[in-house]
């Protein structure tokens, strides 16, 4: 097992295809894929040696694969994290990196503007644990400030959120965690590694549905947790070796090769959101566009801070409600109907009867999710394609 030469200067694309490659005796160019659950030893000492900790080497792939280790240093090298776990879903990621931060009689603040799923964690499952939760407005950092308590250990907050799009200041939020002694989780899918990097912001840990971009074409679940190495050894790594959240050496294969395209696509995707915000901030029709990327944006100002580069998903808001909606979303020939995100191929969701459907109407309101509301993922398509696209539903939308 070769691996490469000091890398730390290379810029991002190029590391996004050769960080963190073992190379077998066989040279091989493509990453292997190591699909085996455990590994041979030549004695009995070396066996010893090596739960002891005292030789390098692969015990079980419960705790660690040569095919998901590259993964991991590919994550960091991406992310200019020290340390990384690779985990089946986004999920497993989420409530790793949570449950692993706080014990009984903890008390975590995270704004209401989360993934469905995450917010069940902070609101369901941890309060079965004796780890009570404040809900606020993540762009407002007064009431960050105002939900500390002095049992306070964990803020949690994704940027842009979904499906409206909205911002966080992450480098606000982190500073008041800090002052409060409370590790900072930031859920970083919407952005991207690309376009935005909360360690640098002053985030503690930072976790991934890999499910998204990072395979970006529809393939296989995974996440994963990037943070210190001192938090990682300490807080996380009995975890994982003791419940099992790892990351198949298949999936992480896949994900791996998905890392080699990630700049190319997210380019490309972003392009094509700007262009498709733009175009549809002019129609009649649409009451309202929110991009990241634009100067019409309510926090143009803090995307410009934070952002490198607006968004691959927009969220627009039809006229008519939620007849509107689906009679445009029912109109579309290039962009399917789907709940996923960041993949090759554009999706549309109508987050109040879907992603966002078990919200009461009240909480559904707060976050801006309306009956004309959609979010859009933006594909691998010819833009042109997307933009006529759009337009022929629109038509079809305002005449039905
Ligand atoms: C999809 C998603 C998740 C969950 O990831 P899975 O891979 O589906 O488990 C968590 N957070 C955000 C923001 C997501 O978009």
């Amino acid at each position: 097992m070769a691996i490469l030469a000091d890398t730390t200067n290379w810029r991002p694309a190029t590391r996004l295809v050769h960080e963190g490659t073992l190379r077998s005796e066989f040279g091989e160019t493509s990453e292997a894929i190591f699909l085996t659950q455990g590994y041979v030893y030549q004695t009995a000492e070396e066996a010893e040696a090596r739960f002891k900790g005292e030789l390098p080497g692969f015990i079980y792939s419960r705790y660690s694969n040569p095919t998901t280790d590259m993964f991991e240093k590919r994550m960091c090298a991406l992310e200019g994290a020290e340390d990384a776990r690779a985990t089946a879903s986004g999920m497993a990621a989420v409530a790793a990196a949570l449950l692993c931060s706080v014990k009984a009689g903890d008390h975590v603040v995270a704004a209401r503007a989360l993934f469905g799923s995450c917010r069940w964690i902070v609101e369901t499952l941890m309060p079965q644990y004796g780890v009570a939760f404040t809900l606020v407005d993540g762009r407002d950092l007064n009431q960050w400030q105002d939900a500390v308590k002095p049992n306070t250990k964990l803020f949690f907050l994704e940027s842009p959120t979904n499906p409206t799009l909205e911002l966080v200041d992450i480098a606000g939020v982190a500073a008041i965690a800090n002052k409060a002694g409370a590790r900072l989780v930031v859920d970083n899918v919407f952005a991207t590694p690309l376009q935005q990097k909360p360690l640098e912001l002053g985030a503690h840990i930072v976790v991934y549905s890999a499910t998204k971009h990072i395979d970006g074409q529809g393939r296989c679940l995974g996440g994963v947790i990037l943070s210190d190495k001192e938090w990682i050894d300490k807080n996380l790594h009995d975890y994982f070796r003791h419940t099992g959240p790892s990351l198949s050496p298949f999936n992480a294969w896949t994900l791996l090769k998905g890392l080699e395209t990630l700049s190319l696509r997210v380019r490309q995707q972003t392009e094509s959101a700007g262009r498709v915000a733009d175009f549809l901030a002019e129609r009649p029709g649409i009451a309202r566009v929110i991009y990241p990327g634009r100067a019409d944006h309510p926090q143009a100002e803090l995307a410009k801070r934070q952002m490198k580069g607006g968004s691959t998903l927009i969220c627009f808001e039809v006229e008519g409600g939620k007849k509107a909606a689906f009679a445009f979303e029912n109109a579309l020939k290039v962009i399917r109907m789907s709940n996923n995100l960041g993949d090759a191929k554009s999706l549309i969701t109508h987050p109040a009867t879907t992603t966002h459907k078990n919200l009461s109407d009240e909480a559904r309101a707060e976050l801006g999710i309306g009956g004309g509301t959609l979010r859009l993922s933006l594909g691998l398509e010819d833009t042109d394609d997307l933009l006529e696209d759009v337009a022929q539903a629109l038509k079809a939308a305002r005449q039905g």
